[in-house]
């Protein structure tokens, strides 16, 4: 799916801070980043960041700071569906419609209320974004993924992740999924990811041609039966050794 960018990626965070509202959110990493790891806040009030405008801004010679082509990696210090999000998001899309020249990639775990906050000349999806559906269980999964396969979207993946079990996933991947990626969970209280669970997530997509991705091992790393420790340093880095991912080509950055 990412054929369509030339390989240099940035990153557009238009505005900042959550609220949790599944398990995959217990040691979210927005709440690390502001040194609140271990709090019991639930959620951090939504600002707009200074650098909203990032991809329309241009430079002295009036060429754009973000070269065509880019991947933009969207939003990544929030949810772009977050529901405090809905008052800046109509211009957030704007500056994708003008910027269809780059290609948008956000995730989220709010789904569900993408219909209610599309843009009015949405029609079937922008060709410039991607949107990546986060599920860290099975629940989560049969919750989000049945409204995700049915919303009009150009392209989607799935991420699973920070992935807290098994998860069976067979019957949504051919509803037009471009990846499937999953890994485990960084942090001090990190929770156990098992190499078996991201091995059989894989043997799912093989069987249906679909591309996946191991992105990162998280902190608490289990393979056959032993449990490892993981720097963060190495998270993305020992992931990537494992050399178990399919179709995926050396141009995506693993976030
Ligand atoms: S939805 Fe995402 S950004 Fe928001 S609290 Fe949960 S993990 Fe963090």
């Amino acid at each position: 799916m990412r054929s369509h960018h030339n390989n240099t990626f940035f990153d557009w965070n238009p505005w900042h801070g959550c609220s949790k509202i599944s398990p995959g959110c217990a040691h979210c990493y927005v709440y690390r980043q502001d040194k609140m790891y271990g709090s019991t806040k639930s959620s951090i009030k939504a600002s707009l960041n200074k650098d909203f405008s990032l991809p329309i801004q241009r430079r002295r010679d009036k060429s754009w700071k973000i070269p065509p082509g880019a991947m933009i990696m969207t939003c990544f210090t929030s949810d772009f569906l977050l529901e405090e999000a809905d008052r800046w998001r109509e211009e957030a899309w704007e500056i994708m419609r003008t910027r269809n020249d780059c290609t948008f990639y956000f995730f989220t775990k709010r789904i569900g209320r993408l219909p209610s906050v599309l843009p009015s000349d949405w029609g079937d999806g922008y060709d410039n974004v991607i949107i990546g559906c986060t599920a860290e269980n099975q629940e989560m999964a049969d919750m989000r993924l049945p409204i995700f396969i049915d919303l009009p979207i150009k392209h989607r993946s799935i991420v699973l992740a920070p992935l807290l079990g098994p998860v069976e996933i067979e019957k949504y991947l051919d509803h037009g999924i471009e990846e499937v990626s999953a890994g485990g969970e960084s942090g001090a209280d990190a929770r156990i990811c098992d190499y078996d669970w991201i091995l059989d997530i894989r043997r799912q997509c093989m069987a249906h041609d679909i591309p996946f991705r191991f992105h990162q091992t998280g902190a608490r790393f289990m393979k056959d039966g032993r449990l490892y420790m993981i720097k963060r340093s190495l998270q993305h880095a020992q992931a990537a050794k494992a050399g178990i991912n399919y179709r995926i080509g050396e141009d995506m950055k693993p976030f």
